[in-house]
């Protein structure tokens, strides 16, 4: 008991020392190679990735034995679908995230891409086909180079330039002082928040997975830098499977289909339109973030939009 605690206590506390909401889950498996709780089922063989769909079949979850944080959760994401999850904080929607992404195991029910369970595949084939877009990007004491190209290592340096262009931040690094070789992260050339979230993108461009987990960034932007951000999210996320955690609703006027999740279960769902329609949870999130001092670019977005 000792030993299993211990790690797992260890990597709590690191965890939240790092990010509060979604991890940057691509760096820490690499973090904690050594520390996977996870193990592959013997004979596990790749997850041969077809066009990308995926299903939670009445999943139920829990970090403790005595607190379960999801309850028979069930929805599937079409190939080249966006889902996007929201409701309040701690309502378990990064917990679903983490599942799939195959942090840890689901207690019953089953995680399904393109008709295999997640469990019985090789969790590197799972996370090579899954991007990762997190809130707050790690960025290793390196070049910055390195750092798009750590979403394909393989890529060469064309390739690193038009997935730096697609994420749009090729004329960015031309201004530093090496370029693409000047060193960044902590002993280097510190990015903004937008920076680092467009090498996530650029990242990501690179790795070209068919599912694409996106944490929308709370922290706020300025409204023009968020609006081209936003841009090359959504050519990103175009005709791949896409899961998004949401924080502002205006961003996800167009998701194919919103689940609104609390204390662990799907309470309502449906698009935009269909649930401020009815008096409910999101209705409500909906009007709040109207009256909130977001509301300038939020009704705006919705007016442009709809
Ligand atoms: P937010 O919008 O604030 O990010 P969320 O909806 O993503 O919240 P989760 O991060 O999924 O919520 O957390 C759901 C619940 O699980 C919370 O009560 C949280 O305290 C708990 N939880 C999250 N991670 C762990 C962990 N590693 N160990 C134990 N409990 C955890």
């Amino acid at each position: 008991i000792i030993q299993l605690y211990v790690p797992l206590n260890w990597f709590g506390t690191y965890y939240r020392a790092i990010q509060k909401n979604f991890v940057d889950m691509e760096n820490m498996f690499d973090l904690l190679r050594e520390e996977q709780e996870i193990i592959d089922a013997p004979g596990a063989g790749p997850l041969a990735v077809k066009r990308g769909a995926v299903e939670f079949n009445n999943v139920t979850f829990g970090y403790l034995p005595e607190r379960l944080i999801l309850k028979n959760v069930t929805f599937s994401v079409p190939s080249g679908k966006t889902v996007a999850l929201v409701g309040p904080s701690g309502s378990g929607k990064s917990t679903i995230i983490r599942l799939l992404f195959r942090f840890y195991d689901v207690e019953t029910g089953s995680i399904v891409i393109d008709g295999q369970n997640i469990k019985t595949i090789t969790q590197e084939s799972l996370r090579r086909s899954i991007g990762v877009v997190p809130q707050d990007t790690v960025l290793f004491n390196n070049t910055i180079k390195y750092n798009i190209k750590y979403g394909r290592l393989t890529a060469d340096d064309s390739e690193v330039i038009d997935a730096a262009g697609g994420a749009d931040i090729h004329a960015k690094i031309l201004t530093f002082p090496e370029g693409y070789d000047t060193q960044v992260g902590e002993r280097g050339l510190r990015l903004s928040g937008g920076e680092k979230q467009r090498v996530a993108i650029a990242r990501t461009l690179l790795k070209a997975p068919n599912i694409i987990l996106l944490d929308e960034a709370t922290s706020a932007l300025d409204t023009q830098t968020e609006r081209n951000i936003q841009e090359s999210l959504e050519r990103m996320c175009t005709n791949r499977t896409t899961i998004i955690v949401a924080h502002r609703l205006s961003t996800i006027i167009h998701a194919d289909e919103i689940l609104v999740i609390k204390d662990g279960e799907i309470v309502e769902r449906g698009r935009h339109e269909h649930l401020i329609g009815h008096e409910g949870v999101y209705a409500n999130m909906w009007r709040q973030q109207l009256e909130s001092k977001d509301a300038p670019s939020s009704a705006e977005n919705s007016l442009e939009k709809s």
